[in-house]
């Protein structure tokens, strides 16, 4: 009998959940990636592509994904849990015996007048803005967490003529050990980017007039894409589709989540950020969950952790704040270039443990989760940034 697997969302944790099915090789599994865009796009390195030091963040999902996975290049409108089927933008519609939620995070607007960087289509608009400035045009970067300060230090690095701001509502990278955070602010500094703690962007009007820039960078936070509210699937607060530590919708056993757009409910699981770091392993343990149900095996709980954050700050700086695997820092970091290079190998990895997943079903494995938690309640940002 034939089984419909569709995973929604090609990003870090739908891939993954894709390559763990189809690479088992399995008779009558047939594996369904519902995605808008036509290549995979390493949002990891999205400052890169925006600051204009990198040409390309995207790879084709060829080369990322296992050949008997079928792509469906489209965007899911609705799920309808009831019939089992996905409503596609394009007028489709895909039934499923299981389905993975995996549509991961992005903005979606931002206040007039800025870009937001987290998201392709606005790292390609920011690049071409910022690549238009003259010498001595103003860019401000909104946000206080890593995506804003890579944001900032890749532009500044970038372009040395331009002035960059960076407008934190409170203190920069509140994740990061005290040590840490002077040793990053130092960086900025140096290389000339003016650190406005404590600022407040007003929801309404032009940032860019609130701001004194002609450039403003969005970086402050990432939300999700409605689907699964629009669906009347369990979310919470933030939108994000409600999971158990099996990473199963309570209620809906066939529907699994993973990656930034899905939250596993309870404490225990309140150190997990949005991030690739998290992304990956969830999508590797919702593919696991599924194989096990169709042999009629229990389901597992979802065990993950963390082992640094990685900061780059432009090419050449970088900075590592070693964790507990809850995300607590500890006193262990590293700046500079030793920094730059272990976050370079981490990006480079990442596509490489995908690659192994596409090629052997259970390659890769990750860092486990803490036995208790102790992060907290500031440490347990909703995000990586
Ligand atoms: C500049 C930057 C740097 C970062 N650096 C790091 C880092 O160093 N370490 C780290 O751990 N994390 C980092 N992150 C965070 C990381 O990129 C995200 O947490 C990660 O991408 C989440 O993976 P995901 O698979 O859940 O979602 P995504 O990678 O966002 O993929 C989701 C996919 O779903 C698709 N989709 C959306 N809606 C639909 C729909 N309705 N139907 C079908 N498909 C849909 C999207 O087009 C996308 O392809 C960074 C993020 C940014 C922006």
């Amino acid at each position: 009998m034939k089984t419909n697997v569709v995973i929604v969302g090609g990003g870090y944790a739908g891939v993954m959940a894709a390559n763990r099915l189809a690479a088992t090789g399995r008779s009558g599994l047939d594996v369904v990636l519902v995605n808008p865009g036509e290549r995979f796009v390493e949002r990891i390195r999205l400052h890169e592509y925006a600051a204009g030091t990198r040409n390309d963040p995207t790879v084709s999902f060829a080369s990322v994904l296992n050949p008997d996975v079928r792509q469906v290049r489209d965007a899911a409108e609705r799920i309808d849990a009831g019939t089992r089927t996905v409503q596609l933008a394009g007028g489709r519609r895909l039934e499923y015996d299981y389905l993975v939620y995996a549509v991961g995070s992005g903005r979606g607007k931002v206040p007039e007048g800025s870009y937001a960087v987290e998201q392709f289509e606005g790292a390609d608009e920011a690049r071409r803005a910022l690549a238009g400035l003259p010498p001595g045009g103003r860019v401000a970067v909104v946000g206080g967490g890593l995506t804003a300060i890579e944001t900032a230090s890749e532009t500044a690095r970038r372009y040395p003529g331009l002035s960059v701001g960076l407008h934190a509502a409170g203190l920069p990278a509140p994740q990061v050990g005290a040590g840490a955070r002077r040793g990053l602010e130092r960086s900025l500094r140096r290389m000339g980017v003016e650190l406005h703690a404590g600022t407040r962007v007003p929801a309404s009007g032009d940032p860019r007039t609130h701001l004194g820039a002609d450039v403003v960078l969005w970086c402050a936070g990432f939300g999700v894409p409605e689907l699964a509210a629009a669906s009347g699937l369990p979310v919470d607060a933030a939108g994000r589709l409600l999971v158990d530590p099996t990473l199963q919708v309570p209620g809906q056993e066939r529907i699994y989540g993973a990656g930034d757009a899905a939250v596993i409910a309870g404490a225990d699981y309140a150190y997990l950020r949005m991030s690739c770091a998290a992304a990956m392993p969830m999508g590797a343990d919702a593919a696991t969950n599924i194989l096990r149900s169709l042999d009629a095996l229990p389901a597992v709980r979802h065990d993950s952790g963390f082992g640094g954050q990685c900061v780059s700050l432009g090419r050449t700086d970088g900075m590592v704040q070693f964790v507990t695997a809850d995300d607590t820092p500890v006193r262990l970091h590293v700046h500079g270039r030793t920094a730059a290079v272990l976050k370079e190998i981490i990006c480079r990895m990442t596509l490489r443990w995908i690659r192994n997943e596409a090629k052997r079903s259970g390659a890769y494995t990750w860092p486990k989760g803490p036995r208790r938690t102790t992060a907290t309640a500031q440490q347990q940002a909703p995000a990586w940034n």
